[in-house]
């Protein structure tokens, strides 16, 4: 088979797994038995027993007791950004490795792995390190009228909320681990990160790279096991303060219900049903690429995936001949392979619900035009195009998450923005065309929380990402990264 080999550090390390890292060092879970598999092959990588309720409750208890001697929240800004800037050296000079680690148990391109998983989220950590030295409160002028000539003196303290259970899911389990564990370190936080079951490895390494950059034992634990398990009692746990949760809307609903039961913080980045609006001056050979790129990078496992296209009519069939093309010539196969272009999805469970949705769109009188034939083995699906569907259609309205990309022709503008914004979701959407005029009109009538305009599905830790409507609470990213990681403390000094 054409492609690379996995490393011998990358096989020994993923030979024997822990459940746990707690208190600095790998601990075994006590749960029932976890089998991780390649999805290229099928084939299990390992097998070990997931974190139980009990061993949450040690894990809990470790970050608990960092947090509270301040072994973390005490640094010096300075020192607490100086460690989190190692930690992304070192996720640097390892990246190869934990590219293969995240190839090889998620499925996805080793090329992606490296520029995104590993490349942009190094970027990600140092842009977060810096943030830990720039946190700031506000110096307010007061007018209490009760006693009069009285003198105030008032200001706000951003302090560290306390533990963060940080739940991450498996389209890019380490990044996505990352965007949460870094915002909580630099804010003084600790933390407890509960990687999917189907993808813990990437998370259980960074952990063992967080204590070599010098961040304390017990800061940063991790606890791998099912979400209705590990996660539930992660979750509950009275000591958890905040959860960061990226991941599906009905398991972030449920999340959010377990959180305000005891009024723990919570924030949610969810599903999307992305929508793009071609107008009819863009020319179909010239965006076709990238709007290929944003429906299927990752095999369409990204939150902020395209999946419906809207093309003004004068535009329909010259898009959706060169989309009909590349689709067809796509190449399919394992993402050790950096030339497949569509790698398998990360769970057999998940090929069937996609390829489900694909069916039921055909039941439903829609068109669908599929590429390549998968291989034989592994957890693929063929990147396939849908024609014709109703806009009340499944396919138009639920997160399918794999490789497939509706076209709709529309009679205007008006009406894609009406057919764009009618979802439960507005968690990213694009605009397409070279008529700056309309292009701005359209920008506001949008609901979306990112408007891209001739590109879609780039995130920069500068730019400010999250949901709309049903995709989410909260903003990662931004200038304002930590602030989801900080309670306000208001002082106010008469003298
Ligand atoms: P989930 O939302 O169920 O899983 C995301 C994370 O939450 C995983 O770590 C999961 O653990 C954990 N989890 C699940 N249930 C609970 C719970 N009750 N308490 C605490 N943690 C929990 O996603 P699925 O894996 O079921 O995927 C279903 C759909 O979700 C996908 O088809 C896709 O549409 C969407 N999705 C969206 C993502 C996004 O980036 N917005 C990412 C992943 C999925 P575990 O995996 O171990 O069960």
């Amino acid at each position: 088979m054409p492609g690379i080999s996995l490393s011998a550090e990358v096989r020994q390390f993923a030979s024997a797994p822990s459940a746990l890292f707690i208190d600095g060092v790998f601990a075994r879970g006590s749960g029932d038995p976890l089998t991780l598999l390649d999805p290229a092959t099928e084939e299990a990588i390992a097998r070990f027993p997931e974190a139980s309720p009990a061993d949450v409750e040690r894990v809990v208890a470790s970050a608990d007791q960092a947090f509270r001697d301040r072994r973390w929240t005490g640094l010096r800004p300075a020192d607490r950004e100086r460690i989190l800037l190692q930690f992304a050296n070192l996720v640097e000079q390892h990246g190869e490795e934990l590219a293969q680690l995240e190839t090889w148990n998620q499925g996805k391109s080793i090329a992606i792995a490296r520029a995104v998983d590993v490349g942009a989220s190094v970027e990600y950590m140092r842009y977060i390190a810096g943030l830990a030295t720039k946190t700031t409160g506000l110096t307010l002028d007061l007018s209490i009228p009760v006693v009069p000539g009285g003198r105030y003196h008032a200001y706000t303290r951003p302090e560290p909320v306390g533990v963060v259970a940080a739940i991450a899911p498996w389209n890019f389990p380490m990044m996505i681990a990352l965007w949460k564990v870094m915002p909580a370190l630099a804010a003084g936080c600790t933390v407890v990160l509960k990687p999917s079951e189907f993808t813990p490895l990437s998370a259980l390494r960074l952990a063992e790279l967080a204590i070599e950059a010098g961040v304390p034992a017990g800061v940063f634990n991790v606890a791998v096991g099912r979400g209705a398990t590990t996660g539930t009692a992660l979750v509950g746990h009275p000591a958890v303060a905040k959860v960061s949760f990226t991941g599906s809307t009905a398991t972030g609903k449920q999340i959010g219900r377990a959180a305000i039961d005891r009024m723990a913080r919570f924030s949610l980045e969810l599903g999307g049903k992305n929508p793009a609006i071609v107008l009819a001056d863009a020319d179909p050979a010239r965006i076709a690429p990238g709007l290929l790129g944003a429906a299927f990078l990752n095999s369409g496992q990204v939150c902020a995936s395209l999946s419906r296209i809207y093309v003004e009519r004068p535009a329909y069939e010259g898009l959706l001949e060169a989309l009909r093309e590349a689709v067809k010539a796509m190449t399919i196969g394992p993402g050790l392979d950096p030339a497949m272009q569509i790698n398998p999805l990360v769970s057999a469970q998940h090929r069937d619900r996609v390829r489900e949705r694909i069916r039921e769109a055909g039941a439903a009188g829609a068109t669908a035009i599929s590429g390549a034939a998968v291989p034989s083995s592994g957890f693929y699906v063929s990147p396939t195009l849908v024609t014709g569907a109703g806009s009340d259609a499944a396919i138009q309205r639920e997160e399918v998450f794999g490789p497939v990309l509706s076209v709709t022709p529309v009679d205007n503008a008006d009406a894609a923005v009406q057919l764009a914004n009618d979802s439960p979701y507005g968690l990213v959407a694009s605009i397409w065309s070279n008529d700056l005029s309309r292009t701005m009109d359209l920008i506001p009538r949008i609901e979306a929380g990112t408007v891209y305009v001739n590109t879609h599905v780039p995130v920069d830790p500068n730019l400010p990402f999250g949901g709309y409507k049903q995709s989410g609470l909260g903003r990662d990213f931004g200038p304002d990264a930590l602030a989801p990681y900080t309670e306000i403390k208001s002082v106010c000094v008469a003298y």
